[in-house]
């Protein structure tokens, strides 16, 4: 089984609508419509939107504990305030004898348990989000929602994978492929943490250039290796040429070039894919020959990897 994660800098960059064409190419043959799929961007979902789910389920997601005072217990000697390097506990405004811990700003690191001398406080498991497990027309996605100010999002891309993982083997799935987060942060090393192949959306903008370098470094530390593909490659040309000559220099392959093309984000708003509105538009014709040269170089450097162990 393969994990192919498509990646941007940032959102915005038409990777979901790659993706979705993406899914609709592997239902569509015999080889890989036991695919699953993955939408790892836990703050806004949306390849799960596109893919239109006929049926979920779903699962509460519990992260970390954070402290919480029982006032009846307190008896406001302050130490659980001076212990506190988050600054998260203030009298109660219910009872100004007791105190009380701003969940928001509490870390639930547990200093302040130890040190309470009445036994007030206790760190309580806190439900973050939900998790889906979806049937859509182009097969089974897990993706998540992570409720707003929580900060686990990595660790619930984790389970969203691992779910996803459990599935792919017990289906015979031959490829999981992951809808990245955008950005760099914690959510994204958890999507691309042990994949076979990343592939990096890019846009011609000098953003979308500094965006590019930034994931690069990212899949490099992981030591996934990877392609880009640019997207609107026509709207900027010199941006396109920076973006191959930065890839040249680094030894990275430009695997293709979608024009713009009306047609992407039309087929998005109308929650289909741009093969099953417009077959013919140029971005169609390029996304095709971007998946069979994907899979080429992904089978190619498998049988690389035979040759030099056998
Ligand atoms: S758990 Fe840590 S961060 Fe939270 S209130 Fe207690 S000392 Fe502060
Ligand atoms: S350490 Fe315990 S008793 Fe003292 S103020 Fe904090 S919660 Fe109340």
């Amino acid at each position: 089984m393969k994990q192919f994660v498509i990646l941007s800098g940032k959102g915005g960059t038409g990777k979901t609508s790659v993706c979705a064409a993406f899914a609709w190419l592997c239902s569509n043959n015999i080889a890989t419509e036991n695919t699953t799929y993955v939408d790892a961007d836990v703050d806004a979902a949306n390849l799960s939107l596109v893919l239109q789910p006929t049926s979920s389920e779903q699962h509460e997601f519990w992260g970390g504990s954070l402290a919480e005072i029982n006032e009846n217990k307190c008896g406001g000697c302050g130490a659980c305030v001076q212990v506190c390097r988050y600054d998260a506990i203030f009298p109660s405004k219910s009872n100004p004898q007791a105190m009380w811990v701003d969940q928001i700003a509490c870390d639930g690191c547990a200093a302040c348990v130890y040190a309470c001398p009445d036994d007030a406080i206790q760190m309580v498991k806190q439900q973050e989000g939900f998790w889906y497990r979806s049937q859509t027309r182009s097969g089974v996605i897990f993706h998540a929602e992570l409720f707003p100010g929580r900060d686990n999002s990595g660790k619930l891309v984790t389970m969203v994978r691992q779910q996803a993982r459990l599935h792919a083997e017990d289906n015979g799935s031959p490829l999981i492929i992951i809808d990245g987060p955008p950005g760099i942060g914690c959510p994204v090393i958890s999507a691309c943490a042990g994949v076979d192949h990343g592939l990096i959306i890019a846009e011609p903008s000098q953003a979308g250039i500094h965006d590019l370098k930034r994931i690069i470094s990212t899949l490099d530390h992981f030591k996934v290796p990877s392609t880009i593909v640019i997207n609107k490659s026509d709207i900027y040309p010199q941006g396109s040429e920076q973006i191959r000559q930065y890839a040249s220099e680094h030894e990275l392959e430009v695997i293709g070039e979608i024009p713009f093309d009306e047609a992407i984000p039309n087929s998005t708003l109308q929650g289909k894919t741009i093969f099953e509105l417009f077959p013919d538009a140029p971005a169609a014709k390029e996304l095709r020959r971007i998946w069979s040269k994907l899979t080429e170089l992904v089978s190619d450097r498998e049988k690389d990897y035979g040759t030099k162990t056998t």
